[in-house]
């Protein structure tokens, strides 16, 4: 006989582990104990020395789905241990330092999947059902450990029945934190635009089906966030919601029911295995040959289309009464401002853009959008890790320096398409996508989000605070106000060596490189707007070896809303006076004061900003070709140029 301590870290919570080192305890005739401290599982043995061999050969081998395991320390145990059999003891109070953290959200499991439509279970069309294997994790979550009274389920007392499944080491919802039923959980509401309750529970959602099926806008509240949804095949329908938006041609995403998907999508090999993956992000398919057949033309002008399969059971519901192959799911929220959450908020601001809303009674802790995924070049690349990916780390182990750090570092990001990080070690662990942190609201959101990240990392003091080499932005004046809470040393990076070295870690190799940045614009070393750099990283240091020729732009801001502002500086060092007056003019998009305006401050460098940036380069090209004239979201005119070449047949290795 003999006595082991057994450490287990990584994601080891909310994930089915202790229920299943309890079965395994027992299936190899082992005393003792398994018990969450928070950021990892302890667990200590006793038994025959092949017993627990196997014991600790299982835990690898058989591991629950959703687990990953980082390390496992085995250690020697002299206590006296006072258990005739195999328990699972309640949670440590005291939590450890050290790694680990949630896990991301789920979509719904096959098995809660079966049962939602089975009339003769007492889930049948609950939209919150959920067990071990599937639901929310870092979108309920206030703090470690994961427990219930640390979630918003912890509204909602367990009733009898659920609370004996909850107990039942056997059952699949053996300490399923977010685990209830329509007599214990939340419930789902219908209300119009003046607040007037329409229907609550079941028939909430059927009348939304309805709804939704006569071309109504419904802003439907979800898991980590809201969307506003409708049908995707009505012109009138996505226009409505393209004006009330003041989103006049940013492409859409839609869901769709999965025997949908290729009637109007190419959808590859890895595509299928991406959308059906239980992340379930949104996939930018290429749109199909039927497509307009069964989308409006006013979805995406782009050649391709953004879309997710259901992943929570109130989709699953929503689609299955739907005349429409898709429904329109767009995040509930003003361009540029972060998703409405609270029920009041959504009520407030969704008003006058949704027709009637569907909401229900949990709280969303964490906010979190879909996350986007597209496959360029035969590889897998992110245009947002969000949902289903954070609060995953990213771990860095080809890097000494990183391998060995012992520091906490908390990275702000940018003030567009904004992420934070926080670096533990070598593990990264980014945000959800922020967004624009030049708003108000949304700069709240990024230190809301550093907060949580702190508290579901338990993680106490930091090192380090890095923000942009930008002087002006309120995530800079964030790192410093933080660096002093912290007594942390500040850094400022430049915003394309950021990125160069982000891409590094991404593909964690630190070798000697040559990094290309092809990017909108970040404050440069020199004061000027960079965004076409060559870098070189060499002996750990990042240089600036080169960079696109430096192009002016006349009246700041405003050669990235309107492109041919762009062109016309471009063409300004090349054409004679009247030639270039004559091109421009040729557009009809600027009158004959505002070229004068554009010309004078050429002439006389007044208003004049100094840009490397390939995006303003690409933005001219695109207004060149009559493509976009004018921005109306980040990257537009950039993105149709890509769509425009791709579809006259271009491959992406030709252009
Ligand atoms: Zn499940
Ligand atoms: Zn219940």
């Amino acid at each position: 006989m003999e006595t082991k301590k057994i450490v287990v870290k990584g994601v080891v919570q909310g994930v089915g582990f202790r229920p299943f080192i309890y079965r395994l305890g027992r299936e190899n005739n082992l005393k003792g104990y398994v018990k969450n401290m928070g950021n990892y599982v302890e667990i200590v043995v006793s038994g025959e020395e092949e017993d627990i061999r196997n014991f600790l050969r299982d835990i690898r081998d058989k591991k629950p789905p959703l687990a990953q395991i980082e390390k496992i320390e085995v250690l020697d145990y002299s206590l006296p241990l006072p258990y005739r059999t195999f328990v699972i003891e309640n949670s440590g109070g005291k939590v450890e330092k050290g790694g680990g953290t949630v896990p991301p959200d789920v979509s719904i499991c096959e098995e809660c999947l079966r049962e939602m439509w089975d009339r003769k279970n007492r889930r049948y069309r609950y939209p919150f059902i959920a067990c071990t294997n599937c639901g929310p994790r870092f979108t309920i979550v206030k703090r470690l450990p994961y427990d219930r009274e640390n979630t918003s389920m912890a509204d909602f007392p367990l009733c009898e029945e659920c609370l004996r499944e909850y107990r039942d080491p056997r059952d699949r919802r053996f300490h399923a934190q977010a685990t209830c039923c329509p007599r214990c959980g939340p419930q789902v509401y219908l209300l119009d635009s003046e607040g007037e309750v329409l229907g609550e529970g079941d028939r909430a959602i059927v009348e939304g089906v309805k709804l939704l099926n006569e071309g109504s806008i419904l802003a439907v509240k979800g898991i980590g966030g809201t969307h506003l949804a409708c049908r995707c095949d009505m012109d009138h329908v996505v226009l409505k919601l393209r004006e009330r938006l003041g989103r006049p041609t940013q492409p859409f995403a839609v869901m769709s029911k999965e025997e949908n998907l290729e009637l109007f999508a190419e959808v590859g090999e890895e595509e299928w295995a991406l959308l059906k993956s239980p992340r379930r992000p949104i996939v930018v398919l290429k749109k199909g040959r039927d497509y307009n057949r069964y989308f409006s033309e006013h979805i995406s002008n782009l050649d391709t289309v953004g879309v997710m399969l259901p992943y929570s059971g109130l989709h699953y519901l929503l689609l299955e009464g739907s005349e429409a192959p898709a429904y329109v799911m767009t995040s509930g929220n003003l361009p540029g401002h972060p998703m409405a959450i609270g029920n009041d908020e959504i009520l407030h601001k969704l008003r006058g853009i949704a027709d009637y809303f569907l909401i229900h009674n949990r709280e969303i802790v964490n906010r979190c959008d879909d996350s986007v995924v597209k496959r360029v070049n035969n590889r897998v690349v992110f245009l947002r890790r969000s949902r289903g990916y954070v609060p995953e780390p990213v771990v860095v182990v080809n890097h000494r320096d990183i391998r060995e750090n012992r520091e906490n570092i908390i990275a702000v990001g940018p003030e567009i398409n904004s992420t934070a990080c926080l670096i533990k070690g070598n593990r990264f662990y980014l945000s959800q996508h922020i967004g624009n942190t030049s708003k108000y609201e949304t700069f709240k959101y990024l230190s809301e989000g550093i907060e949580r990240l702190l508290k579901i990392t338990n993680t106490r003091d930091i090192q380090g605070v890095v923000c942009d080499l930008h002087p002006g932005y309120n995530s800079t004046r964030l790192a410093r106000e933080l660096a002093e809470r912290f007594d942390a040393e500040l850094y400022s990076i430049q915003h394309h060596k950021a990125h160069a070295y982000a891409l590094l870690g991404d593909e964690d190799i630190f070798q000697d490189s040559i990094i290309i940045a092809i990017d909108g614009l970040g404050y440069g070393e020199d004061g000027k707007i960079w965004g076409g750099e060559i870098l070189r990283y060499r002996d750990k240091r990042m240089e600036r070896m080169g960079h696109l020729e430096e192009q002016f732009m006349p009246g700041g801001d405003l050669c990235t809303e309107y492109p041919l502002r762009m062109l016309m500086a471009i063409l300004y060092k090349r054409l004679e006076r009247e030639e270039l007056v004559e091109f421009i003019r040729g557009y009809n998009v600027f009158d004959d004061r505002t070229l004068e305006l554009i010309l004078f401050q050429l002439d006389r460098g007044i208003n004049l900003q100094e840009t490397t940036s390939c995006g303003r380069v690409l933005d001219a090209l695109s207004a060149m070709l009559s493509i976009c004239q004018r921005k109306t979201y980040d990257g537009e005119p950039a993105i149709r140029l890509e769509g425009f070449v791709r579809s006259r047949g271009y491959s992406e290795r030709e252009y």
